[in-house]
């Protein structure tokens, strides 16, 4: 299952753990996808497939 999670704000949702920008602390965690603020690296990685999700 995939987990999205923020860092502090104005932090955007992540859900690879590869993406850099991936928080270390994390404030707050959806399970289903946000509809606004998705980072644009995380985006990437999933679109090249090579998002670490779990
Ligand atoms: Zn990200």
């Amino acid at each position: 299952m995939v987990e999205y999670v923020q860092g502090t704000p104005p932090d955007r949702w992540h859900w690879c753990k590869n993406c850099t920008q991936y928080p270390l602390g994390i404030d707050k965690r959806h399970s289903k996808r946000p509809e606004y603020d998705l980072c644009d690296q995380c985006k990437k990685l999933e679109k090249k497939q090579v998002c670490v999700s779990c």
